[in-house]
């Protein structure tokens, strides 16, 4: 989420980490990409982006290839991690990758320069320079069935997941015409006519003429009736050529809606299959993410003991999608002290377990998904020092 991505990047600490040469043997260190194992990289991008089409993601997202050497340009390691960080490019760079699939964008506002003013920058450049692609899947894989959210919703225990917040489909994944319009009752010459200047005028090509029903005034076969799709920014041209026949009063316009993506959206709900209590499912979650530690706000009047049927989960920061989710108990990153306080009102527990955490453990599903799709002619390696900035001291 939104919110969250940029205060990371507020408060992420550029420490550098003197010991991350130390994090690999010096074989891997001396190892080059000797492997004869490689791919071209649109063809990695368009795998990757059948995972889960870039226009899945958030309309405020960026996602999708972000950093593209000039071509030719072979994947032979494509390294993987949440964040995108300097020294987790330094690990990259160590390990001789062609592409780096960064979760989170690593950039996400406009960049106005290329400088070493800020870490941002300072990435790019370097990623440019030792020719690695980057490529940021976030939202698109949060929201795709089967993607990070349905991982995530795994975590209390088995259940019936369901969206909580659908996807709608997009122009990419249904027809560009987003409006049907109906002309009835036209004389057959009138309505070749209005066919032709919705062609010329208004570039639409496809019209279907059907007979209209016989009325007492005129017989079946002068009456014409058409219909065509067409889009929203023709559609003011398209209402003023029809009028010029004065065919207005029988025009009917259907604006289409688009169609919510099954199985596709922000937010999960895991009704459990059977009741379990906030410990038990804080010990489950703890180990699914792979943490030692989380934040637990209970709700009013619950504890500990308190038994859970219902959880809502949101990767990274949950407060937008979660806040009127029906259910007993929130996992998410990270949420606001005053909607923590909100939703505690309403008798619902929160679990937190630091923004990146919520996310970071599914890379090693994801790999598996991708040594897949990308048919193992890639190297594919899971960073070891990308890492959640917030620690528990
Ligand atoms: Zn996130």
């Amino acid at each position: 989420m939104r919110r969250a991505f940029i205060r990371i990047y507020r408060s992420y600490c550029m420490q550098l980490r003197p010991n991350l040469i130390n994090n690999y043997s010096s074989e891997q260190r001396l190892s080059t990409s000797t492997s004869s194992m490689n791919m071209n990289l649109q063809e990695c991008v368009n795998r990757l982006n059948k995972l889960a089409s870039p226009s899945l993601a958030e309309s405020w997202d960026n996602v999708g290839l972000l950093v593209e050497p000039t071509p030719p340009h072979t994947v032979s390691t494509l390294f993987m991690t949440n964040d995108l960080t300097e020294d987790v490019l330094e690990e990259a760079i160590l390990r001789k990758s062609s592409m780096i699939l960064s979760y989170h964008p690593p950039i996400f506002g406009a960049l106005k320069r290329l400088t070493m003013a800020s870490f941002k920058e300072r990435i790019i450049v370097k990623a440019i320079e030792n020719r690695i692609a980057v490529y940021s899947p976030h939202t698109a894989y949060d929201v795709v069935k089967d993607g990070l959210t349905d991982w995530l919703a795994a975590a209390p225990g088995s259940g019936d997941i369901e969206v909580f917040t659908a996807t709608a489909k997009s122009r990419e994944h249904c027809a560009a015409e987003d409006n049907h319009v109906d002309v009835r009752e036209l004389d057959s010459s009138v309505a070749v006519k209005l066919k032709q200047d919705l062609a010329s005028k208004c570039n639409i090509q496809t019209v279907q003429l059907y007979n209209q029903a016989a009325t007492k005034q005129k017989p079946t076969s002068e009456l014409l009736s058409m219909s065509f799709a067409c889009q929203s920014a023709s559609l003011a041209s398209v209402v003023d050529v029809i009028s010029q026949y004065n065919a207005s009063k029988t025009t009917q316009i259907t604006q289409l809606e688009k169609a919510a993506i099954p199985g596709a959206g922000m937010g999960r709900i895991n009704t459990l299959h059977a009741n379990r209590s906030t410990h038990d499912i804080i010990n489950s979650t703890k180990k699914h993410l792979g943490v030692d530690f989380l934040s637990v706000a209970y709700g009013r009047g619950k504890n500990s003991e308190s038994m859970v049927k219902k959880v809502a989960v949101c990767a990274g920061s949950g407060s937008s999608v979660l806040m009127s989710a029906p259910a007993d108990l929130y996992i998410t990153g990270e949420m606001s002290h005053h909607d923590i306080l909100e939703i505690n009102s309403q008798g619902i527990s929160v679990i937190l377990s630091n923004h990146s955490n919520s996310e970071r453990a599914y890379l090693k599903i994801l790999k598996k998904k991708l040594e897949m799709i990308l048919e193992g002619k890639v190297d594919i390696i899971i960073s070891k020092v990308d890492s959640d900035p917030l620690v528990t001291v």
